[in-house]
């Protein structure tokens, strides 16, 4: 998304050369660029000590498919607290070890993905609302319940790729 006016003060934005990026808005009242706005998640696959995945599954996004715990960045947030926060908050289970994977732009929702895999002690779900179910599965049966194609597909056959 293209800024056209001041999120701050309102004033229609101009142009400045801005280094390298060249020609950006600039608001002139308050002598700040506005560079293009997009959206910051980040999607993780929690797996367990015996090798299963945490697969979610929410009404409202598909009622055949499968997804992977996923959640916007919080202002003041680091991405690895982001993932812990949103991984306890959508099955209960606590991270011990986070570590980065990949990342993906989904330009229709003008949104950076950054995906990680998260190692956890199996325990009970304690889901969040948002979320209608999550369960363990294995990785053969996972690899039936994300949609090919998705993020979360994609997410998923990196972590293959790495065993
Ligand atoms: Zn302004």
């Amino acid at each position: 998304m293209k800024f056209n006016y001041c999120p701050q003060c309102g004033e229609k934005l101009g142009l400045r050369e801005i280094g390298d990026e060249g020609l950006m808005p600039f608001c002139n009242k308050c002598d700040v660029p506005y560079f293009d706005w997009f959206g910051q998640c980040i999607i993780s696959a929690v797996i367990n000590e015996y090798g299963e995945i945490a697969l979610l599954k929410q009404e409202r996004v598909s009622k055949i498919y499968w997804g992977l715990v996923a959640g916007y960045i919080k202002k003041g947030e680091t991405l690895e607290e982001a993932v812990i926060r949103e991984v306890e908050e959508e099955t209960g289970q606590k991270v011990e070890k986070v570590e980065y994977l990949a990342s993906y732009y989904h330009e229709k929702k003008e949104l950076l993905m950054v995906g990680f895999i998260c190692e956890v002690k199996k325990r009970k779900f304690n889901k969040s609302k948002e979320i209608d179910q999550v369960e363990w599965y294995s990785f053969e049966r996972a690899k039936e319940l994300l949609r090919s194609g998705s993020i979360a597909r994609q997410l998923f056959e990196s972590i293959k790729s790495m065993k």
